[in-house]
């Protein structure tokens, strides 16, 4: 077991497999893509991201989470997360996807091991998705849900990042898909990070707005202290409501988790821009082992969004 200076257990790591995404996002990258794309050479290597992972199992990781840019982009993703997943110690991967390519790979994800997903949807209408996501198909989406819920992943949650004027109308919509379970939808204010600061800040939301549109919503005790989401419940749902407040409500006290961006800088909190070069650790034959348990005790406290500290990397480098 791994804790920080805090007394607080690290037990969660989220890495990021590229920086590259099938989608561009409004809130999320610019229009014509990533300005700097990062150099072959800077990103880690599948083989470089199973060692690092490898190595924060030993230290007492035992719950990975694969992102991106769009992780299901990066060719050999599958064959890394079924890696992954057999390390001993690993209790659970899981992945956060828009869900684009997720028909195409459910079958083998499961196989991998991979028992619970994260898929990414704005709106359920297929014009303002295409709109938002600057020309997605939603119909590859829901088709990959479709398939989630016949391969059993349980329960498939759903993300919805609220914007204000966009999606707001919609709530309602998406809390219903939670009545008959197997579905939790989490609505998730916007964070004013990277290129999208200005945008976020004009069509920022509280999710207080969720309780005002479906007031029959019933809170729920929470059952994992760490997760960033409060949880509630239509009062005949099965599936859960979550919301993510990283503004206007800060969960850093029971934080469990840090971050490996796709060129191997760790990242201790999601609002800050410190972060430490474990590539350059590992390509020059250091102690990752040392540099990680030390890095740790380093954890920020707590987050100063509200402070108007921005972070000035995209979510898409940092993986959310
Ligand atoms: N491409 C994958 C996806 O969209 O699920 C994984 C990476 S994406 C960066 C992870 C999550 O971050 C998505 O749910 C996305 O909506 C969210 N996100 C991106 N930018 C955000 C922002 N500025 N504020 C809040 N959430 C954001
Ligand atoms: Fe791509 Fe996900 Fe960012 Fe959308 S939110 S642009 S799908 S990385």
């Amino acid at each position: 077991m791994m804790r920080d200076r805090f007394g607080r257990e690290i037990n969660y790591l989220r890495v990021s497999l590229t920086d590259r995404c099938n989608l561009r996002c409004e809130y999320c990258m610019p229009e014509d893509g990533i300005k700097n794309k990062i150099p072959h050479c800077d990103m880690l290597s599948l083989e470089e991201l199973y060692k690092i992972t490898e190595m924060f199992v030993k230290v007492g990781i035992d719950k990975i989470r694969f992102t991106g840019g769009e992780p299901l982009v990066r060719y050999g993703a599958v064959d890394l997360i079924k890696k992954v997943k057999a390390l001993q110690g690993v209790k659970e991967v899981t992945l956060t996807t828009n869900g684009i390519l997720l028909e195409d790979k459910l079958q083998e994800l499961v196989d991998a091991g991979v028992k619970r997903l994260n898929i990414s949807l704005d709106t359920l209408d297929p014009e303002k998705y295409k709109q938002i996501t600057r020309g997605g198909d939603i119909n590859k989406v829901l088709n990959g849900i479709e398939k989630a819920k016949k391969l059993g992943i349980n329960p498939i949650k759903i993300n919805t990042v609220l914007i204000g004027g966009f999606n707001d109308g919609e709530i309602p919509e998406f809390v219903e898909l939670t009545r008959n379970g197997g579905i939790d939808v989490r609505f998730i204010e916007l964070m004013p990070i990277g290129e999208a600061s200005g945008f976020a800040k004009s069509k920022f939301i509280s999710n207080e707005e969720i309780l005002k549109r479906v007031p029959e919503l019933e809170a729920i005790e929470r059952e994992d202290p760490s997760s960033p989401a409060t949880y509630y419940r239509l009062p005949d749902g099965k599936g859960k409501v979550g919301l993510i407040n990283p503004i206007s409500c800060k969960f850093c006290t029971n934080c469990n988790r840090v971050r490996l961006t796709a060129t191997g800088k760790l990242k201790l909190c999601l609002h800050s821009n410190r972060e430490i070069d474990l590539r350059k650790i590992l390509r020059e034959g250091g102690d990752l082992e040392k540099i990680i348990r030390e890095s740790i005790l380093t954890k920020e406290e707590e987050h100063h969004l509200e402070n108007e500290e921005y972070i000035t990397r995209n979510m898409n480098q940092i993986g959310g």
